[in-house]
């Protein structure tokens, strides 16, 4: 099952690089394993998977202690400020940075533990109402001043877009997020490498890598529907 599902996932992202000229190699699969048992992450490991996201600090805590340490954590989940000393050192990337607070507490919590967090910041590219982030507007000043702090290593940018019926819908915000990287890369900002650009799931996947997407995080796609009853007994 799961097996099957990542031949296909990996079938699309090929097929959408070729379609975009771009190289397999630019794009990096998250498997995202939220809600999902270990056995299941055990079983996208045995396919070289390295990269699991993850949206609750609960949860990716849990699992990072019950699993191998060669896995590489991805927190992508709005996260609060108070719990951010839980996951500082274990993940490789924090990509819902979606506000100056959050990043500052980061700031702080690394400093204490002597380390640099690599994080993304999360653009809220349609401006909806129920979505944490950014406004693309407000990102520049953003990213100025997140690149000042020197326990954070500003990687790139994320974005969760909207869900719709047809991916197509959403090509557009996909390319007007990728263009606002290139000029943000452009600008050479000191403390600032803008190298990910974290955007598609299930539904979109393909349009955001032939729209320039370096990171995509497939859930569903992975590791079927989810069932949120079930992470409640976690
Ligand atoms: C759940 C989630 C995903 C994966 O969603 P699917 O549609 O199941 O692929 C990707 N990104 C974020 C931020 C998520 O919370």
């Amino acid at each position: 099952m799961i097996v099957n599902n990542l031949k296909d996932v990996e079938q699309k992202i090929v097929y959408a690089c070729k379609n975009a000229g771009r190289s397999r190699e630019e794009v990096t699969l998250v498997a995202v394993s939220k809600t999902k048992p270990i056995e299941d992450i055990q079983e996208v490991l045995k396919n070289n998977i390295y990269e699991f996201g993850e949206n609750k600090v609960q949860e990716i805590t849990y699992k990072y202690d019950a699993l191998s340490k060669d896995i590489n954590w991805h927190m992508i989940g709005h996260l609060q400020r108070n719990k951010v000393k839980y996951i500082i050192g274990k993940v490789k990337l924090i990509h819902s940075v979606d506000s100056i607070r959050l990043a500052e507490q980061i700031e702080k919590e690394s400093a204490r533990n002597n380390c640099v967090t690599n994080v993304l910041i999360e653009i809220n590219v349609a401006n909806e109402q129920s979505k944490f982030g950014f406004l693309l507007e407000e990102a520049e000043d953003a990213i100025m001043q997140i690149a000042k702090m020197k326990h954070i290593n500003l990687q790139g940018l994320m974005t969760i877009a909207p869900y719709v019926e047809n991916p197509e819908d959403n090509r557009h915000f996909f390319h007007n997020l990728h263009n606002f990287f290139v000029d943000i890369s452009n600008k050479n900002i000191d403390n600032v490498c803008m190298s990910v650009l974290s955007m598609g799931m299930t539904g979109d996947y393909q349009v955001a890598i032939e729209e320039g997407a370096t990171m995509v995080r497939v859930g569903t796609g992975i590791f079927g529907e989810r069932n949120y009853k079930q992470i409640r007994r976690l």
